[in-house]
């Protein structure tokens, strides 16, 4: 448990201290109509965890009281999601149905009370006479029956002598209760319907109002807990209880605020109507936001159980963002499951200087060196490799294969392109290239330098698999209809090609296609010999990089005239584990070469950068992905490479007055634009002396950026105004002269002014 603990666990405590109740009983209960989905998971864990928590016991309840929509098809869908989940309901899973003899008891013990009464008018009156929020109802004639006269109704009601609606049985209350939901409200009404229990023994159904609290009751639960909608209802689950007189001690009721995520929908009706309309594959459909779905698309129970943890439990309804949901997920594959390699659109590469053929040893856990396994990948003259990964006229900043730029083949050698193939419209069909034999990973003496490994497989041996790329459900933030569905939130991919290893006869099993993301044997429809595999989440947060730049789309550069290729003659090899770091920083986040290689090389600078790495995906994450995640990784290597590793000559971790958490703090303020990068480093050097945090630091001398006009506008008029012969030159067209204003204004703040609001706004001056 958690030490920050929500207002519900409060209250069971404090209820527990009283000596309210000898345990803690709490329920789960869904109306089986449907497949549970992430809000039920939710409240599954609420209730079970706190259950958990006290010691105590959660009952799985169906509350089964409308037979005209529910199923055991249903009933069994929640099962497997709350085992799915890791809980346990113990011996038997509850029915409200069960209770329907005793319920009916309590009614007629409500009208014998004259608390109960039943009213033959119909629907659209019942409405009529209930008033408004502004007035008070009335209370229908009916209501004066004798409860003999009563008592003889709901008896011919439960023999199926009436036509449905032609009698209800109320509660009698108040028909001017200030909440509406108290003026007499329905107890019973009449369903000439086959229920999937009880079959054809009841055509009166309790209402959800009288139905529950009694269930609660006779449950012995001590904590209702639901959604905030039934805030209102809580007086009339208060009014049963005590109006009936029950013996103590006896349940009540605890609201709590409905999950909600953006670009899906979260209501069982509106996900029967995807599934009925056939606009998804059914239930488990894995872009379904139902339990079913995740399950089947590949999320671990681990990653909703810790999504709901995440998000706490509050009073106020509120709309989380999915990417919380896809950062769990990650989060929980990222160390666990194995990497290998998968090619979704392959293209032909001959190494014609290779002959025969080997197997490579490749770790599945080159990210985490002391993790054991391992597969063979084999490696021959014919590969393919992702068409992305190859561009004849590169664009700039390309850091893959192209006519003048060698790359690696992840685990094996570099390769550098010698021909391109291509058809008459100029499509590429194979690339002609050559291996240097001396450069394979962890023992390359080769020195030549790379930008970047890529995955590739052989071609003999390579196993064709259909893949299913996933996008949002729906296009809108907040979807009303199917009209907002996204179409293109499912891609299969027939012809993609995996290494020999992936494919077994084992399911269940979740991967890393390196550079593709996590993906899950499709428990439905893999086979063997056709296997199928779905994607769970991308590596990282696509949609916050879909505003950016594509790289693609970037205008190519000019092709340079001289090859490129740097050898250096005596660089020494690095071993596997340097080679994964270095490959991972040049791939995945994007470092330079120099930067990447100065952290990949020592062991110190390696794990301390990783570390700092962990601290700011969490802050990322625990500040709702607020800050550019990327920047900030690119941001504090930069440091670690040149600050942390200038400490580090003469100290080891453990003298450092500062920590990883520090690092990662740092650099969050400089990417938000709090501190300006000279201020970072003036941070730094006190963080250096006396382990302060740099938040502190930055708060207690005053140091926040200033990137506020109202404030710089001054200061850059004042230097104008003393200044009188420069802006004459500025303005004669002498454009360096901008930077002497600049650097005038940032040496009056003593470098605290954001410089590029500064450099905005003194060109905008001088040019006034
Ligand atoms: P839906 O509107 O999706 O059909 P529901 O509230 O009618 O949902 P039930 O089967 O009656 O679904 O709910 C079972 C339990 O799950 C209830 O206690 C309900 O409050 C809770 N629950 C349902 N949806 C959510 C949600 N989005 N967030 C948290 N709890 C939820
Ligand atoms: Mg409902």
């Amino acid at each position: 448990m958690s030490e920050h603990k929500d207002f519900l666990r409060l209250k069971v405590e404090e209820d527990l201290k009283q000596g309210k109740y000898k345990e803690v009983v709490t329920r789960f209960p869904p109306e089986p109509n449907g497949f549970p989905h992430i809000g039920h998971a939710k409240s599954i864990c609420i209730n079970f965890g706190i259950a958990k928590d006290y010691l105590g016991h959660c009952n799985l309840r169906m509350d089964d009281t409308n037979p005209t929509t529910e199923d055991t098809r249903y009933v069994e869908a929640l099962k497997d999601a709350v085992k799915w989940l890791g809980f346990d309901w113990g011996e038997q899973v509850y029915f409200t149905s069960d209770y329907f003899p005793k319920i009916y008891e309590y009614a007629v013990q409500l009208v014998k009370m004259g608390k109960a009464y039943v009213d033959s008018l119909d629907e659209e009156q019942i409405r009529e006479y209930r008033g408004t929020v502004t007035q008070p109802g009335r209370r229908s004639e009916y209501a004066n029956r004798s409860v003999e006269e009563n008592l003889n109704l709901l008896e011919r009601m439960r023999q199926g002598e009436f036509k449905e609606g032609e009698h209800v049985l109320r509660a009698k209350i108040d028909m001017s209760a200030a909440n509406m939901k108290m003026r007499d409200p329905l107890l019973y009404r009449i369903r000439h319907a086959h229920h999937f229990r009880t079959e054809n023994e009841w055509c009166i159904y309790p209402m959800y109002d009288f139905a529950h609290c009694l269930s609660d009751y006779i449950e012995g639960v001590s904590h209702s807990i639901c959604t905030l909608e039934f805030e209102n209802n809580r007086d009339i689950y208060d009014w049963v209880l005590d109006t009936l007189k029950l013996e103590p001690p006896r349940p009540y009721q605890h609201e709590f605020a409905r999950l909600g995520i953006n670009y899906t929908v979260m209501s069982k009706r509106k996900l029967l109507e995807l599934v009925n309309g056939g606009y998804v594959s059914g239930w488990d459909d894995p872009r379904m936001p139902t339990i079913a779905g995740y399950k089947r698309r590949g999320y671990t129970p681990e990653s909703i159980l810790n999504f709901c943890d995440q998000i706490g439990i509050a009073k106020a309804n509120s709309m989380v963002d999915v990417s919380q949901l896809e950062f769990c997920i990650r989060d929980d594959l990222n160390q666990k499951v194995p990497r290998v390699m998968c090619v979704l659109d392959p293209i032909k590469v001959t190494i014609e200087n290779y002959e025969g053929s080997e197997e490579i040893d490749a770790s599945y856990y080159p990210h985490d060196v002391p993790k054991e396994g391992s597969r063979k990948v084999p490696f021959s003259k014919e590969l393919y490799i992702e068409r992305e990964d190859f561009m004849e006229n590169p664009v700039k900043g390309y850091n893959r294969l192209t006519p003048d730029q060698p790359v690696r083949l992840r685990h094996a050698y570099i390769i550098t392109c010698k021909e391109v193939i291509k058809d008459a419209n100029g499509e590429v069909l194979e690339i002609k290239a050559t291996y240097h034999p001396n450069s394979k990973s962890g023992q390359d003496k080769s020195g030549i330098k790379v930008k970047s490994a890529i995955q590739w497989v052989d071609a003999k041996t390579a196993r064709k698999i259909e893949v299913r790329l996933y996008d949002r459900l729906y296009k809108n933030e907040a979807p009303e209809s199917v009209e907002d569905l996204n179409p293109h939130s499912l891609h299969i991919i027939k012809n993609a090609l995996i290494e020999p290893a992936v494919i077994t006869d084992k399911v269940d099993e979740r991967f890393q296609f390196e550079r593709q993301g996590y993906f899950y044997k499709d428990p439905v429809d893999y086979k063997d010999e056709a296997p199928v595999f779905n994607k769970i989440v991308g590596l990282k947060d696509s949609w916050a990089k879909k505003t950016k730049v594509d790289e693609s789309a970037a205008k190519p550069t000019p092709k340079p005239e001289v090859k490129k290729e740097v050898i250096h003659g005596e660089a020494q090899a690095m071993n596997e584990s340097q080679q994964a770091f270095f490959d991972k920083y040049t791939n995945e986040l994007k470092l330079n070469d120099e930067v990447a290689n100065i952290l990949a090389r020592d062991e110190k600078l390696s794990s301390f950068y990783n570390e700092t790495l962990d601290y700011l995906s969490r802050l990322h994450f625990l500040n709702q992905l607020s800050f550019n995640l990327e920047n900030c990784n690119i941001l504090a290597a930069n440091i670690v490479a040149n600050e942390v590793a200038k400490e580090l000559k003469e100290k080891s971790v453990e003298e450092l007055k500062f920590t990883t958490s520090h690092i990662a703090q740092l650099v969050k303020m400089v990417e938000e634009e709090t501190i300006s990068s000279k201020i970072a480093k003036e941070v730094f050097e006190q963080m250096t002396q006396n382990g302060e945090s740099p938040t502190h630091i930055v708060e207690a001398k005053g140091l926040v950026q200033i990137s506020d006009p109202a404030v710089i506008l001054p200061i850059i008029d004042d230097i104008i105004a003393k200044n009188p012969d420069n802006v004459k030159k500025f303005k004669a067209g002498n454009s360096k002269l901008l930077g002497f204003f600049v650097g005038q204004v940032l040496k009056t703040t003593g470098g605290k002014a954001n410089p590029k609001v500064v450099n905005e706004l003194v060109a905008q001056q001088l040019n006034a």
